[in-house]
């Protein structure tokens, strides 16, 4: 008698209309291999998910890939470490440099912040919280990384094989090729744009029977804006900023946005289009991953990044004492984290530089709804930090052609050098109305294209479309996917505590006459 073929599945735990979470589980047979494992980040309702357990046994696993560094790919291994995997976890060899950085680092904040919340004096009769994984965790997960370079092949399990493409997002940004049984698969991971100004263009092979591939800017298209031309506006930015004597501010993430930006003001130095600038780097993770960009430089696009990324004019602040004493500074250039203003040492540079209005707070990176960086950016006139409320007085710019993501048009072009596609396409990693404007762009009679949602499992067999064989949890949708319904209510139930809480009746209504001028403008807003 013959055995009947293994099955094979594939499981979509996170990153299933929404951004963050990236977390699909392979099956074949009883091998089971997990393709990333990160952070759902956001609201707090989807932060909290991360603490839910796994889906999977995490001591059944045969392996696991990593795509690249980001926490909502990575930020969730030291929590698989510590509930028993202690395989290996395949990724690209600066994907395992980067994280030896951002895993202890994202592990102190969770410590941190669950010693603020059991601090609080209304939690006193509540048992502790405890952090999502501990400093230990981190460490214990890092000694399993497995590093392997583009293009070599290698072995998960028996049966299993995979092997790392560029994917053109970040430093070690890996798409995955896997062979199971008959069948190939692949992963996007985040693809980046064609013209990103420090690694080369994503590549990935055709003819695959199932490919997963990201949709994050599914629904936007970016102007055209050349790296020549983006340095351009920097340098107008820069030197509007230095000729009115008070200092330029820049809040910037630690992988990427920081290190593109010191290469475009080094070379802004090199060729003489800006002179005698300071620039402090003050962003202790910022400067460590410079670091790991400067051992890798071989790996950049970028002639000479080594030495640029150690320009003379830059200043790598150390201790938050040498931090502080930027206060007394004008005239110069401050990179700091974090990228939204949330926290870091860009705080205290905003307590010191917003009332000033010679001052200027450059944005080059996506500001999300709700930090402060977005109320700046949208024209709040007081803010209020660590308690304190600040005037903003200072003028706030921004450059919006920093990327690091494919857009609409670059993932369509990404998805159809793929074809033939034998079986399915699953599109992921985007909200809703971006997933469905990328599938309406790719799709046609003779393709199976798929837009899962979280919890779904589907069958998988050669040369022929997945089939759903498992539906996600309606609860767990629902709060991945909030909609504006829901997002109103919320509003609505804190609308009227929130002015009451505005203690002049002249400013309880000025706050009213500036909500409805924020309505007025959208509706006004042309629709692009
Ligand atoms: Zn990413």
């Amino acid at each position: 008698m013959t055995q009947p073929a293994a099955m094979s599945s594939l499981a979509f735990h996170g990153a299933a209309g929404t951004v963050t979470g990236s977390c699909y589980e392979l099956r074949h047979g009883d091998a089971a291999i997990l393709i990333d494992c990160g952070l759902f980040q956001g609201p707090r309702e989807l932060e909290k998910l991360n603490f839910s357990g796994f889906a999977f046994d995490p001591t059944r696993l045969a392996g696991v890939i990593l795509t690249h560094a980001h926490l909502d790919h990575s930020g969730l291994l030291p929590r698989l470490a510590a509930q028993g995997y202690n395989g290996p976890i395949w990724c690209t060899p600066a994907t395992a440099e980067l994280l030896q950085f951002l895993l202890p680092d994202a592990a102190r904040l969770n410590e941190q912040d669950a010693q603020r919340r059991n601090r609080r004096a209304d939690r006193a009769d509540d048992p502790p919280i405890e952090p999502l994984y501990t400093s230990a965790d981190a460490e214990t997960l890092l000694a399993q990384l497995r590093p392997v370079e583009f293009g070599t092949n290698f072995i998960l399990c028996p049966g299993v094989e995979a092997r790392l493409w560029n994917a053109g997002h970040v430093l070690g940004s890996a798409s995955v090729e896997i062979h199971i049984a008959d069948m190939r698969l692949l992963f996007s991971g985040d693809l980046g744009p064609h013209d990103n100004s420090l690694i080369g263009p994503a590549e990935s092979p055709s003819g695959m029977d199932f490919v997963v591939a990201e949709a994050t800017y599914g629904d936007r298209d970016r102007p055209d804006v050349t790296v020549e031309a983006r340095r351009a506006s920097l340098m107008l930015e820069v030197k509007e900023a230095l000729h009115r004597g008070g200092n330029l501010l820049i809040p910037a993430f630690a992988l990427e946005r920081t290190q593109e930006l010191l290469l475009d003001l080094a070379s802004l130095l090199r060729d003489g289009s800006i002179k005698d600038a300071r620039i402090f780097i003050d962003a202790p993770l910022a400067t460590k991953i410079t670091g790991v960009f400067a051992r890798h430089a071989h790996e950049l696009e970028v002639d000479a990044a080594a030495e640029m990324l150690r320009h003379p004019a830059f200043h790598f602040v150390e201790d938050v004492q040498q931090s502080r004493a930027l206060a007394s500074m004008s005239g110069a250039i401050i990179i700091a984290g974090s990228g939204m203003c949330e926290g870091g040492r860009m705080r205290h540079h905003l307590l010191n530089n917003l009332p000033d209005k010679n001052s200027t707070l450059l944005f080059v990176g996506y500001q999300a709804a709700g930090t402060l960086g977005r109320t700046i950016l949208e024209g709040a006139r007081r803010v209020r930090i660590s308690g304190e409320t600040v005037a903003v007085r200072l003028r706030v710019r921004e450059i919006a052609s920093y990327s690091a993501h494919a857009d609409k048009s670059e993932l369509v072009a990404w998805c159809e050098a793929r074809l033939p596609i034998l079986g399915s396409l699953f599109l992921t990693h985007g909200e809703d109305h971006a997933l469905a404007s990328l599938k309406q762009a790719l799709d046609a009679p003779d393709r199976s294209i798929l837009i899962p949602e979280i919890g779904e499992h589907y069958a998988l067999s050669p040369h022929s479309p997945a089939r759903r064989t498992h539906t996600g949890d309606p609860g767990i949708r629902q709060v991945v996917n909030r909609d504006w319904q829901n997002d109103y209510a919320d509003f609505e139930v804190n609308l009227r505590k929130k002015l009451a809480a505005i203690e002049n009746e002249q400013r309880r209504r000025e706050a009213i006459a500036r909500m409805r001028r924020v309505l007025d403008d959208f509706r006004d807003a042309r629709q692009s």
